[in-house]
């Protein structure tokens, strides 16, 4: 050491490198960087400090279910669905995880058959979250493996995973297994109406929820799942026990101030139209949305999902839908590999096959900073 003193805060790393006009731009991932505008202009009302002494032990909450649920986040959690109207809560028990891909193989776990004997398939129809393959298989387990696209699954049981709105192609979607001995796990990372008009309070027997793209806080980690069942909700529990140890309170103790800014930013008559999450979001989605179907129109050689419009209880009014990601469809017959196309424009994005499709169509992640939309857009109308 040099004997200087250290300065007073700590600096958050400054995640991917800055886009330029004529650098590579990364839209692979779905990072939700869009969202910092939006924190940066709310003031302090979601900051928080945590003194030294603070969320030391290990445990949250002894009286309830599940013993690392930071009672704060799960009332704010349940307050914000109420407000949003997208999921019922009363008779749910709530799990927090770190990020909801935690929650996803807590259950898997959860889910799988008590006997020995050979894994259950795990299934999703085509395009499907190129995650749900990879994670499934990855430690290749004896209780589960991956089955692959569920409209071609031809066994008796499996666990379906539905996404809806769903990643890659915003489709919405309700489970295609119609076979009794099968269960649904519900992804709805974005069954928000930033994305999508809410059409219903949703009541499924596992429902799965991310901060990540609900206020774009994908870093803090947190997801959460409202589960039906007691003994369901008792085996994830034990997943994320034997996994992780309970979950972040740190973490917990952010997501709950952030979440009731969002409910106080609708709730509470003080605040103005500039702290309404829902609102900035979709305004800004909408934008970009429009700006993207010129540039597909003026360049002429993709194609894009047809809008779908839809009425919104949230917003009480008729919206359409502004998917997360772009599904952009290559017209021609000259290429057949477009994330290696538009790799060579500097343009990265994940290619159909990773989503059990074909190679024509890539996602593009709609969710990123400004800069690197524009430089996007600009590139793809000069391309005919
Ligand atoms: N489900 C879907 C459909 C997603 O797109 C994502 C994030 N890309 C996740 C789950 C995982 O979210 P988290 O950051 O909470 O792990």
């Amino acid at each position: 050491s040099d004997g200087g003193a250290e300065a007073d805060v700590v600096e958050a790393g400054k995640g991917k490198p800055p886009v330029t006009p004529d650098s590579v731009v990364n839209l692979d991932h779905g990072d939700p960087t869009m969202y910092e505008e939006f924190w940066r202009a709310t003031g302090d009302c979601a900051t928080i400090v945590i003194p030294g002494w603070q969320t030391m032990s290990y445990f949250s909450d002894l009286s309830g279910v599940c013993w690392f649920v930071e009672p704060g986040f799960e009332h704010q959690v349940r307050r914000l669905h109420r407000l949003v109207g997208n999921a019922m809560v009363d008779g749910y028990h709530l799990l927090v995880g770190t990020g909801s891909t935690q929650l996803f193989q807590a259950a898997l776990y959860a889910l799988s058959p008590a006997e020995d004997g050979s894994p259950i398939n795990v299934v999703s129809p085509a395009p499907y979250y190129s995650s749900y393959p990879s994670v499934t298989n990855f430690l290749n387990s004896a209780l589960y493996r991956w089955g692959g696209d569920a409209n071609t699954f031809d066994g008796d049981t499996c666990i379906e995973l539905v996404c809806s709105p769903n990643n890659p192609d915003g489709g919405i979607r309700k489970a295609v297994i119609k076979s009794k001995s099968s269960k649904a796990i519900h992804d709805f990372a974005y069954y928000w109406p930033q994305y999508t008009p809410i059409t219903e309070a949703a009541s499924h027997d596992i429902m799965l929820f991310t901060v990540s793209k609900c206020t774009g806080h994908a870093g803090t980690r947190l997801g959460w799942a409202l589960v039906k069942d007691k003994e369901v909700a008792q085996k994830m529990i034990k997943f994320i026990e034997l996994n992780t140890i309970g979950v972040s309170k740190d973490s917990q103790l952010r997501a709950a101030k952030i979440i009731k800014a969002v409910c106080d930013g609708y709730e509470l008559s003080s605040y103005g139209d500039a702290s309404r999450l829902f609102h900035f979001a979709r305004h800004k989605m909408a934008a970009r949305w429009n700006r993207l179907r010129l540039a597909v129109e003026a360049s002429g050689i993709f194609t894009l999902p047809d809008e779908l419009p839809g009425h919104c209880s949230f917003s009480n009014d008729t919206i359409i839908s502004n998917p997360p990601f772009a599904w952009l469809r290559y017209k021609k017959d000259d290429v057949e590999d477009l994330e290696g196309f538009l790799r060579e424009q500097k343009i990265i994005t994940r290619g159909g096959t990773r989503f059990g499709v074909d190679g024509k169509v890539v996602r593009v992640s709609m969710v990123d900073t400004d800069e690197a939309f524009d430089v996007f857009v600009n590139r793809l109308v000069s391309l005919k």
